[in-house]
């Protein structure tokens, strides 16, 4: 598919191991080489800070969308090509959703857990059908993968269901596989319907 923007969910922190923020900064050029426009939470800490940092370094277009309340928890980057300022974290959402054609996802914690599921719920109710990759960077999302087979093998989602959750060890494999990603079908579903 022809990606204009992707929208990349990350930790807020760093984490253990130098490689994801390695691979966050790797994400943020490769986007920014590609001229893709980078969708994020408008944050300047822990992973989420790296990436943007990275592609507005390497000359890319950066659009953060940052709740009111968090601005100065998660130190919302003023360099940005826009950063937009919602009232909620569920607005939030709403609003990276509707300005993505597909999704990225580094390793994070809970924010990053709530905005990936929250997406792929979209997508299994067929709100919408653009792509969504995580990057396994070291095993990071085995756990998650484990977690979706044991629903699949107890019957609470459908088999189908199973292709939704795509897993790569890298990002340049994760752009390589939403170059290969058919063209979304549907149009998505309006606002209200989230
Ligand atoms: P974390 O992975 O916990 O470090 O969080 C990553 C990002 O997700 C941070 O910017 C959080 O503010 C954000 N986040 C956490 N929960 C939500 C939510 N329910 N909706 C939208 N963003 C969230």
């Amino acid at each position: 598919m022809k990606l204009a923007s992707v929208c990349v969910y990350c930790g807020s922190s760093f984490g253990q191991s130098p490689r994801y923020r390695d691979a966050a900064a790797r994400l943020g050029t490769l986007l920014a080489e590609r001229e893709i426009t980078l969708i994020y939470g408008g944050g300047g800490v822990g992973l989420m800070g790296a990436l943007a940092q990275a592609a507005l370094s390497a000359g890319g277009e950066v659009i953060g969308v940052i709740p009111r309340f968090l601005r100065r928890a998660e130190r919302g980057l003023d360099r940005l090509t826009r950063l937009e300022v919602v009232e909620s974290m569920h607005a939030r959402k709403e609003r990276m959703f509707a300005l993505a054609d597909a999704f990225i996802v580094l390793p994070g914690g809970f924010g990053t857990l709530d905005e990936t599921v929250e997406m792929l719920t979209w997508r299994q109710l067929g709100l919408h059908d653009k792509p969504i990759v995580l990057i396994d960077l070291d095993g990071y999302w085995h756990p998650l993968s484990r977690l979706a087979d044991h629903i699949f093998e107890s019957g609470f989602a459908q088999p189908s269901a199973r292709r939704l959750l795509c897993l790569v060890p890298s990002p340049e494999a994760a752009l390589e596989i939403l170059a290969e990603a058919p063209e979304p079908a549907i149009s998505p579903a309006a606002p209200e319907r989230l």
